[in-house]
């Protein structure tokens, strides 16, 4: 049977990455629905190329113009996920692949319509993981976590229980500036942050890797998809990106997850539950003995990288990684647009994390989609005001 394909942010590095797999086996699935927010071109192409019947464009005028410029075809354009209703259509795999919180309500939609449901969207997990879990587990929809390091730490402990695991390490590259002179920093601009040495990406989660808020991030991002307890988890500099975890368990073994610098390969291992060869999707470099010879692994230079030290504060509390990731969605467009400086970022978000509010939106227990909203919205408004006043 054909299987039906969503892809929410199908223009995205993750979105492509999905589509030139899926291409693969293009009589073996039916692109159904992509989505995207204002890339004019290649929203165009997509459609020509794939077909979809539903198209979902965020950005109005962007809508707009391809709504009037596919006026004859017989595909649905829509400028919103409420515009319109799904519920007869099952998808057999959703990707969820959209940036930053844009992500969480239409991640939320798509779960009772598929039966299995890709999670990109790191941000969506941090900030409303207990309401993808409670709506998955009623409605029957499997979770697979595509982050590499999540997907790893998936694979890997999926047949253990928290009393047999000592510790879990996520490994971080370091990004482009594991080896610079701290006296630069301050010079620092986005255009250096987004090249990373070992992966393409899109450009936030890009500068969230140079200054290790993506593993910030993606440590509370394992913390909530695999409830181990919380100081079993460290993270660990590994300037490769070959290996993506290591779990050590306490019968004396330790396992870790080792793979090429291609997210093709924890996407398509999720699509096909394991069952594939890589090789029919990308050419291996199969340098693996050669690799295992030079792998490096440091411990975290906090004076470096002083954004992980804010991670105690907000591991266990439900909604201060809520406000954590909104402010840094600030931060990180204000960076980009040379309002604040590559240093400052992590002055700001202490600056957030010291506010007399702070307490007030950050203690909630599993917040509402609601409550979400209205965490995020004080954590914004908050942090555009830090960078209209400066600190
Ligand atoms: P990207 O910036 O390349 O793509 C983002 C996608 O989201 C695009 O299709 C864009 O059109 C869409 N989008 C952006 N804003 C939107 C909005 N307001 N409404 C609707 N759609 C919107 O990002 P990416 O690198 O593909 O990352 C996507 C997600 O996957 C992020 O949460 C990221 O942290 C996570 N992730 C990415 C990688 C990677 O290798 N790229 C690895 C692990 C996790
Ligand atoms: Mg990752």
């Amino acid at each position: 049977m054909i299987k039906k394909i969503a892809i929410l942010g199908s223009t995205g590095s993750i979105g492509k990455t999905s589509l030139r797999i899926l291409q693969k086996d293009s009589k073996k699935f039916k692109i159904i629905l992509l989505s995207a927010n204002s890339n004019y071109s290649l929203i165009n192409k997509q459609i020509k190329k794939y077909k979809p019947v539903y198209f979902i464009i965020n950005n109005r005028p962007v809508f707009e113009k391809i709504k009037k410029k596919h006026k004859k075809s017989k595909i649905k354009i829509y400028n919103k996920f409420s515009d319109f209703n799904l519920k007869k259509i099952k998808f057999d795999v959703t990707i969820s692949a959209i940036v930053g919180i844009a992500g969480l309500e239409p991640t939320i939609k798509f779960i009772p319509l598929s039966r299995k449901i890709l999670l990109a969207n790191k941000e969506t997990i941090i900030c409303g993981w207990h309401i993808i879990k409670h709506i998955s587990k009623k409605t029957h929809s499997e979770v697979v976590p595509i982050d590499s390091e999540h997907f790893s730490i998936q694979q890997l402990t999926k047949n253990y229980k928290d009393h047999e695991i000592k510790k879990i390490y996520i490994t971080a590259s370091g990004g482009p500036f594991l080896n610079r002179a701290l006296r630069v920093f301050k010079n620092i601009k986005a255009k250096d942050a987004i090249k990373h040495p070992n992966w393409q990406m899109g450009k936030k989660i890009s500068i969230d890797s140079s200054n290790m808020m993506n593993k910030v991030l993606e440590l509370i991002e394992a913390f909530k998809l695999f409830p181990f307890k919380e100081n079993k988890y460290e993270i660990i500099v590994h300037p490769q990106s070959l290996i993506h975890a290591i779990v050590f368990f306490k019968n004396g073994q330790t396992k870790f997850l080792y793979h090429e610098t291609d997210m093709t390969i924890p996407i398509a291992n999720a699509i096909y539950n394991n069952q594939i060869n890589i090789e029919k999707f990308i050419q291996t470099k199969n340098n693996f003995l050669k690799n295992l010879q030079s792998l490096k692994f440091e411990k975290i230079d906090k004076k470096r990288f002083p954004i992980v030290t804010l991670l105690p504060k907000i591991i266990k509390q439900d909604s201060a990684p809520i406000v954590l990731n909104a402010s840094n969605e600030v931060f990180v467009d204000s960076f980009i647009k040379g309002k604040i400086t590559f240093n400052s970022i992590y002055s700001y978000l202490r600056a957030v994390f010291r506010d007399r509010d702070f307490g007030k939106y950050a203690i909630k227990k599993t917040p509402s989609l609601k409550d979400i909203y209205i965490i995020d919205k004080w954590a914004r408004k908050k942090a555009e005001e830090l960078v209209k006043k400066g600190i």
